[in-house]
């Protein structure tokens, strides 16, 4: 997600000082919400164990925050070490009981049923998310469409897991299979809190693990909320527990559990550099990585400019540039340069930002007061290094974490603000000559997870697309995700891919079985 060189005395104050962690002797495990569209639904705020919501065994809880309105929406339990110790419990009964010993195809029935359950309740999911995270509706009800779409492919997938037949000549029959990996955990973040948890615990289930899964401590509602869809769905209790608590506690015992046997994680390099060192020290579990970026988004001069702009558009400030493959260093061939950049200012300033829940608004809140203070910080730094402000660099005079849509030009290739994950609405724009220039540039960071090409002559397209470095290349589009295309990093943006079927690599283990023909037997 971000990385961040300047802010470091930021980051070391733990996200237990901004959040308090209280202890109630008990909250209800359900609250009424009235969403600001209207809808008003039961949010449930235990945990979801064992097929169960619970409280918290030290009953302690925590705040969640609207970043709309900078005000408490509710408290919900906060897990603890014992609970992830009963989470685990649950999840490793489930696998030896039911899940992973089961027909593919229930597990399919129960995933198709699941999906359909979420299209049916998409209005309140997409409503949660833009209460608890702060996206547009808009940008919310494309994750639960992509949601439904996923668990529904998941679905698909669960009996067409399959091995293979290997010849080495008579006296042998060999094959190998791909067989589950066990319990899985999973910490996700909060840019996508709904999106995350599908893209982690889809795969997981269509291949037999069960999971112990920890939604971000700033956006847990979705995932509390669908574990409700999860039980209806028929799903065997103890496949999906959902723990919410904080990375320093939950999210640091599942990278050392002894018993979980593979971690997949979705967050900053930082941790994620963490997590796997974790996982090295304890068991040495498998472990998939979804971290930061940098990417690239190239405009060549004979590019379609006005479908250009609209993918620069989506590709930075889509999700309030919450998003780890944003297109967030433009870089535009010098013949279209000054049209470009016209066009592209005239088009962010005329973006609907605001209430997340209002019609025609593009750009919601950003998530937190923390992610609010780095990105302003960003902004400073661009204008000490000598960038030029072309359009934002501001909050709203309002209420609530919102930033304008903020372009830099004139940068310097090496300037921090195009080397480092803003992870906000914030993009450099520079200029290039020549394509072998451009890729040059595109290629010169750390990360790899994405990048974009716009241009009309499809042999440049598909060449300087082979000579970037990132596992997603989209091109005359941005952000523009499907549910059977893999996504996932090159260099420091992970290891591992996330949807499509290299996804299920990531949650089976092949064995591979050598039977000796006996020939007298027969
Ligand atoms: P950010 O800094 O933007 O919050 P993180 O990568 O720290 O991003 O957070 C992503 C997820 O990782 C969250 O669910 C968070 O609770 C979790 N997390 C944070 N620190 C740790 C840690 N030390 N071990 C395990 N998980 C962690």
């Amino acid at each position: 997600m971000f990385r961040l060189q300047t802010t470091t005395a930021l980051r070391n104050i733990s996200v237990l000082s901004l959040k308090a962690s209280r202890n109630y002797s008990t909250i209800p495990l359900s609250v009424k919400i009235d969403l600001p569209n209207g809808i008003t639904y039961d949010q449930p705020t235990g945990l979801f164990i064992d097929g169960k919501f619970v409280p918290s065994r030290q009953h302690k809880t925590f705040e969640v925050i609207n970043p709309s309105t900078e005000e408490e929406i509710l408290h919900i339990y906060e897990a603890r070490e014992d609970d992830v110790e009963i989470a685990v419990e649950a999840a490793q009964k489930a696998f030896d009981s039911t899940w992973s010993t089961a027909d593919p195809e229930f597990r399919g029935r129960v995933l198709y049923k699941l999906a359909d359950l979420i299209e049916r309740d998409s209005e309140i999911l997409a409503g949660i998310e833009s209460l608890d995270n702060g996206k547009s509706l808009f940008c919310a009800k494309y994750d639960v469409n992509l949601v439904a779409k996923y668990i529904r492919s998941c679905a698909g997938w669960a009996d067409k897991v399959y091995g293979r037949i290997i010849e080495t000549g008579d006296s042998h029959f060999n094959y190998s299979k791909r067989e589950p990996i066990g319990v899985c955990g999973q910490i996700i973040p909060w840019n996508f809190p709904l999106l995350m948890w599908s893209w982690k615990i889809g795969p997981a289930l269509a291949t037999g693990n069960t999971v112990v899964l920890k939604p971000a401590e700033a956006t847990p509602l979705s995932a509390l909320y669908v574990s409700k869809l999860v039980q209806e769905a028929g799903i065997p209790a103890g496949v999906v527990n959902i723990i919410p608590g904080f990375g320093k506690i939950v999210g640091e015992r599942i990278a050392t559990h002894q018993k979980i046997k593979k971690v997949a994680f979705t967050g900053s390099t930082a941790t994620g550099r963490h997590i796997m060192k974790a996982a090295a020290e304890s068991n040495l579990k498998k472990v998939t990585l979804e971290l930061g970026g940098k990417s690239p988004n190239i405009v060549f001069n004979d590019a379609d400019i006005k479908q250009t702009v609209q993918s620069l558009i989506t590709g930075i400030f889509f999700n309030s540039g919450e998003i780890c493959c944003a297109g967030s260093r433009i870089y535009v061939q010098d013949g279209v340069y000054d049209e470009v950049l016209k066009a592209f200012k005239e088009a962010s300033e005329s973006l609907k930002i605001g209430n997340p829940f209002e019609e025609g608004v593009f750009q919601g809140a950003q998530t937190s007061q923390m992610q609010v203070d780095k990105i302003l910080q960003y902004v400073d730094i661009g204008k000490a290094e000598g960038a030029t402000l072309i359009a934002g660099g501001e909050r709203l005079n309002q209420k609530g974490y919102f930033i304008r849509p903020t372009i830099f030009a004139d940068v310097k290739e090496d300037s921090r603000i195009v080397k480092e994950e803003i992870f906000g609405p914030v993009v450099t724009v520079s200029k290039f000559s020549t394509v072998d220039e451009a890729v040059k540039l595109a290629n010169d960071s750390s990360y790899g997870l994405a990048a974009g090409i716009h241009t009309q002559d499809l042999n440049k397209a598909v060449d300087v697309s082979n000579r970037i470095k990132a596992g997603t290349v989209w091109i005359n589009t941005y952000n523009d995700f499907h549910q059977q295309v893999p996504f996932g990093g090159y260099g420091e943006s992970g290891i591992g891919r996330e949807m499509g079927a290299d996804a299920l690599d990531n949650y089976t283990q092949v064995k591979g079985v050598r039977i000796a023909i006996n020939k007298k037997t027969v």
